[in-house]
């Protein structure tokens, strides 16, 4: 059957609980997902630990058991597994949706690998795909990384880290404690206000003590293959390196919410053009749910407060 009532485009933790959403209230369902299930947090870093408790992030009434307050992303990927055969989800993982074109109040789905029609499309594909790019050159050097898994491989190199916010710091204290030499290239005066208070303190002294050296109101000009540029309010610098992370933040695919038809023609945060009561965009029919609602503003939706989404968008439906 290629007719479903709702067609769900990503298989993320709101994705999902848009699915089981649709199994309460017996309305026929298929969740598609270009990866593999929840892709994004497949894709964060090995050791990484949510900073949310395992009870904020819990869907379809599920208890998530983790071993510590907060859980890791490996006992993530194990729930969120659970949840979903719990539910009984229709998931199609690895297909890829290219584009949705309707006709009289009928949406059809157009993906890698078939073709879907259904009334009713959500779409919840997050932020975390692409990249903000700093477009100088040497960006598209094989050792300059938007992601970043372990620390392993960088022990005893010439590491810089670009960003101030929780993934720069992160990866920055992770390098450190396996022996790179690291440097955080910061373009603010500081590191993010968002910044977990828990993590603030450990990147602040190690910063003081000048283990991990933190340029300030400084931006890359240049990546070579052994050495970097740096604009620093003290002039131009070039230090060693090996391997930079560009923490640089991520966007949602506006060129795949445009070419679909929603109006993400606002102001500088480019938030999506939608309903804050039943996440309708400015297409009948078609919803937005979870962190893709936020735009630029990737603070502001989290699984956590973007869960109750599904339940709005259905009562709607
Ligand atoms: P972010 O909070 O958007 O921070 C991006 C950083 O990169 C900012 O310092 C930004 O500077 C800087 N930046 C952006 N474009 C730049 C450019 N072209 N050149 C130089 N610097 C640039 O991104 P994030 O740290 O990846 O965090 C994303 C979200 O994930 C946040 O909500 C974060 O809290 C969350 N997160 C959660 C965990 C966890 O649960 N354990 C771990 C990591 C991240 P400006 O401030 O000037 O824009």
């Amino acid at each position: 059957m290629n007719n479903f009532d709702v067609l769900i485009v990503g298989a993320g933790p709101i994705g999902l609980t848009c699915g089981i959403e649709s199994v309460k209230r017996n309305i026929s369902h298929l969740i598609i997902e270009k990866g593999c299930l929840v892709n994004s947090l497949f894709h964060y870093p090995t050791n990484m630990t949510f900073f949310s408790t395992s009870d904020r992030l819990e869907i379809g009434n599920i208890p998530f058991v983790s071993h510590g307050d907060k859980p890791t992303r490996r006992e993530a990927l194990e729930y969120y597994r659970r949840v979903a055969d719990s539910w009984n989800l229709n998931i199609h993982t690895h297909e890829a949706v290219t584009d949705i074109t309707s006709n009289q109040g009928i949406f059809t789905v157009h993906t890698s690998k078939s073709k879907y029609s259904t009334k009713n499309v959500i779409v919840s594909t997050g932020f975390y795909d692409y990249p903000n790019n700093l477009n100088i050159s040497g960006e598209d050097l094989p050792k300059v990384m938007h992601y970043f898994s372990e620390a392993h491989p960088y022990a005893y190199l010439n590491i810089a880290v670009i960003g101030g916010g929780n993934s720069a710091v992160d990866v920055a204290l992770e390098t450190f404690r396996r022996r790179s030499k690291v440097t955080m290239v910061v373009r603010e005066p500081s590191l993010k206000e968002s910044v977990k208070y828990w993590v603030k303190p450990d990147i602040e002294n190690r910063i003081k003590e000048g283990s991990i050296k933190a340029l300030f109101n400084s931006e890359v000009k240049e990546i070579r293959e052994t050495e970097i540029d740096i604009q620093t309010p003290f002039g131009m610098m070039t230090i060693k390196n090996d391997f930079v992370f560009a923490m640089t933040g991520y966007q949602p695919d506006y060129q795949f919410l445009s070419k679909i038809g929603i109006d993400v023609s606002g102001d500088e945060s480019r938030v999506p053009k939608f309903n804050p009561d039943t996440y309708e965009t400015n297409l009948e029919g078609l919803y937005l749910a979870g962190v893709v609602c936020g735009g630029m503003e990737t603070n502001k939706w989290f699984i956590e407060n973007s869960r109750d989404h599904a339940a709005k968008i259905f009562n709607h439906i």
